[in-house]
């Protein structure tokens, strides 16, 4: 059992927060993803000596930074993404955050940062919450993104962890991912990239990661597609994941496959859900080594019937095609399919209370 949350934390409300009118307006508008921030943060701060203190609730804005803070040299920095659902009768739920909160702690191990205890990873969420519920936007599909995150401090230029660091979580209303309904997606094949190594952070959520990921990314863009397929960083072989999400493949036998987790593949929350919304519908459910070839021959034979992204932005998106630098497989514009977008379905409306939560995965903030 975790220990229960004992931090104190200070409220101080911000000076300058949006009035109701601002702030409704700003739910009212295309709302996207990222773009818009909330009035307030959390801050809590660590080191060595005094282990985690200074917990609190603050306007949000700027952070002041030594220039020789190590994040800023040597990238030690991790992330996680939540999200927040108003439900129909207006209360506000979190989804598995003690999931969040382990993977952050894993993340902190393998970036020799310290770890957040669980339980306080769920009350910097329930504590902005708090003071920032009127932005919880209502509108269907939308959400309150929070993005905890913590980053070493210590003005230290030699190469070694940090002796101090600091936990933040700030949260931007989210619109519905798909304003205009779900649509298939093209993936790029990256095959001069990898996003990991053996042995590297690929199962960790820090910064380096993502900015290893962004030149393939843009090569993405640059061939009409929205995401990444990274490789094995091995054999360069096995599917391993996108540049922000994980990968699921249906076979016409009615089987969902999805790459195991090889150390170098970021453990989905969303993953680990629709493993389980699957198991439940009495799928065979398979997590194991999947071939890059495998994916191409089977959807061109038609034994693969759909192939599917998830992930807590955009929960599961449905993929039309793969394509790379010498081959296209998959038809862009054929309709989503239907165990993807029943799977969708189901863990959307478990997470807005429109289906029971049987597995205990939403927690009241
Ligand atoms: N893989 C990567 C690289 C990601 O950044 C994410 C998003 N956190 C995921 C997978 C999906 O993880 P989750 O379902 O926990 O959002």
């Amino acid at each position: 059992m975790n220990a229960p949350a004992s931090l104190a934390f200070q409220v101080i409300p911000s000076e300058h927060a949006r009035s109701a009118e601002q702030r409704d307006a700003i739910l009212a508008s295309e709302l996207g993803f990222g773009k818009h921030f909330t009035d307030h943060m959390v801050a809590i701060q660590w080191n060595k000596a005094q282990g985690w203190h200074a917990a609190k609730v603050c306007a949000y804005g700027p952070l002041s930074l030594d220039p020789a803070a190590s994040v800023l040299h040597y990238g030690q920095e991790i992330f996680e993404g939540i999200k927040a659902y108003r439900h129909a009768d207006g209360s506000i739920w979190t989804f598995r955050p003690e999931a969040n909160g382990a993977r952050l702690q894993r993340s902190a191990a393998r970036l020799a940062l310290p770890q957040l205890p669980v339980a306080e990873f769920t009350e910097s969420l329930r504590q902005l919450v708090a003071i920032d519920h009127a932005w919880v936007p209502s509108a269907p599909e939308s959400s309150l993104y929070f993005r905890p995150f913590m980053i070493a401090t210590e003005a230290f230029l030699g190469v070694r962890a940090a002796q101090a660091a600091g936990y933040y979580v700030i949260a931007s209303p989210a619109g519905a991912y798909f304003a205009k309904g779900v649509a298939p997606v093209s993936i790029w094949l990256s095959e001069d990239f990898a996003r990991a190594a053996k042995g590297g952070t690929g199962a960790a959520k820090c910064g380096g990661n993502y900015a290893a990921s962004l030149l393939p990314q843009q090569e993405a863009y640059a061939q009409g597609c929205s995401q990444v397929l990274f490789l094995d960083p091995v054999e360069g072989k096995y599917l391993e994941e996108l540049g922000g999400m994980n990968v699921f493949l249906v076979y016409k036998d009615g089987r969902i496959v999805t790459p195991e987790l090889s150390g170098s593949i970021l453990e989905g929350i969303t993953r680990s859900s629709i493993l389980q919304l699957a198991r439940d519908r009495g799928l065979k459910v398979e997590e194991r080594k999947v071939s890059i070839d495998e994916w191409k021959t089977g959807v061109a034979s038609g034994e693969i019937t759909e192939v599917f992204a998830c992930g807590t932005a955009a929960v599961v998106t449905p993929i039309g095609e793969l394509k790379g630098k010498d081959f296209a497989v998959g038809d862009i514009n054929a309709p989503a399919g239907e165990v993807t977008m029943s799977l969708r379905q189901e863990l959307t409306d478990i997470q807005y209370g429109r289906l029971p939560d049987r597995h205990g995965w939403l927690v009241r903030l």
